[in-house]
């Protein structure tokens, strides 16, 4: 399995190394414009290798991409202080529109993952960029609400005391401030949230709810204000979908592809449940929403297509 990643910032290269310790790849190449950047990267990552397993990581150019089965695209700015992914939006729109052609230039096939932000926004982009090389959306993957999801489970684990990996519970839309943590679907090993917490006789209220939307939705601003960015969650993420499409693991993620048509919002990209294998997307999983997540859905639709129609209208 070999990897590329364009843009070896604190995300690209993060990625790259929890592919290392995931065991994820056998070979990652690394690009960015910062050719500097890019080797100085990989030669970090190489000397962590004798302490996993042998993975061949070096910095190359777009020609080396040639036979990569996935490319995670983690290029651009990140986001400042305060600032929303919203507004990122113009600038990393530019980026995209170099790196696109020249990945599947040299490497067709290949599964495109995106991490850059506004990931649904850009997602939508990279698709229609893509499509006119002839590759299908289901090669185009956002990281969408995978970290987010993440969050959820974390956040629910730890006050519910239990591993997170057993914590089933999605955060579906917009990669941002309108995201929806879907409450009325949680399940705990098979048991509802309701019934789990009574069992456990753990404190669940309305405090203890707020607390966590909080803690999952205002995430990237805490660790912003606190460290400047945010890489170790989302490179472990694109780390997961790595692995997942090596395995053909048939993974359920919430990661972002365009959909046709979301609670009446057409032709929008955002995150719902998707089986994930080896060929990228598989499809969405129907999930049942009550009327309250329905219409947060619908709103996040809203927002995310807003901005789609105002910077194509340009
Ligand atoms: P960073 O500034 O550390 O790295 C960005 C890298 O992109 C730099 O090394 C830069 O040289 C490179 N780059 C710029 N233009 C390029 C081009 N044309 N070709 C190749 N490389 C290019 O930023 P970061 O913290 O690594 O964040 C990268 C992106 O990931 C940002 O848009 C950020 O908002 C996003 N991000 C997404 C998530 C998520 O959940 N999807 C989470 C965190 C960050």
């Amino acid at each position: 399995m070999k990897v590329g990643i364009i843009g070896n910032g604190l995300v690209g290269s993060t990625s790259a190394y929890a592919i290392v310790m995931r065991r994820a790849a056998s070979e990652v190449v690394l690009i960015d414009v910062d050719e500097k950047r890019s080797i100085a990267e990989a030669a970090d990552i190489q000397h962590a290798v004798p302490f996993f397993q042998a993975t061949d990581v070096y910095s190359g150019s777009y020609e080396h991409l040639d036979g990569a089965r996935a490319i995670i695209i983690a290029a651009g700015v990140s986001q400042k202080p305060g600032e929303t992914r919203l507004m990122l939006l113009e600038r990393n729109a530019v980026i995209l529109k170099s790196i696109i052609p020249a990945a599947l230039k040299y490497a067709p096939d290949a599964i495109l993952l995106i991490a850059t932000n506004p990931v649904d926004i850009i997602t939508h982009l990279c698709a229609k960029i893509a499509a006119e090389y002839d590759a299908p959306s289901s090669k185009v993957i956002g990281s969408g609400t995978t970290l987010d999801t993440a969050r959820f489970r974390a956040l629910l684990g730890i006050h519910l005391g239990v591993d997170p990996q057993h914590v089933h519970g999605y955060v579906i839309g917009e990669h941002g401030d309108s995201e929806v943590l879907t409450w009325s679907n949680i399940d705990i090993g098979g048991i509802s949230l309701e019934d789990f917490v009574k069992f456990r006789k753990v404190n669940f209220d309305e405090d203890v709810k707020k607390e966590i939307d909080s803690g999952v939705r205002n995430a990237a601003y805490k660790i912003i204000a606190g460290k400047g960015s945010t890489y170790y969650g989302i490179g472990a993420a694109m780390a997961r979908i790595v692995d997942v499409i090596a395995r053909d693991n048939r993974a359920i993620l919430t990661i972002c592809t365009p959909a046709e048509n979301i609670e009446g919002i057409k032709d929008v990209t955002l995150s719902l449940p998707h089986l994930i294998g080896g060929n990228g997307d598989l499809g969405t999983l129907p999930m049942k929403l009550n009327d309250a997540e329905c219409k947060a859905l619908q709103r996040s639709a809203a927002i995310i297509k807003e901005k789609i129609d105002e910077y194509e209208k340009r």
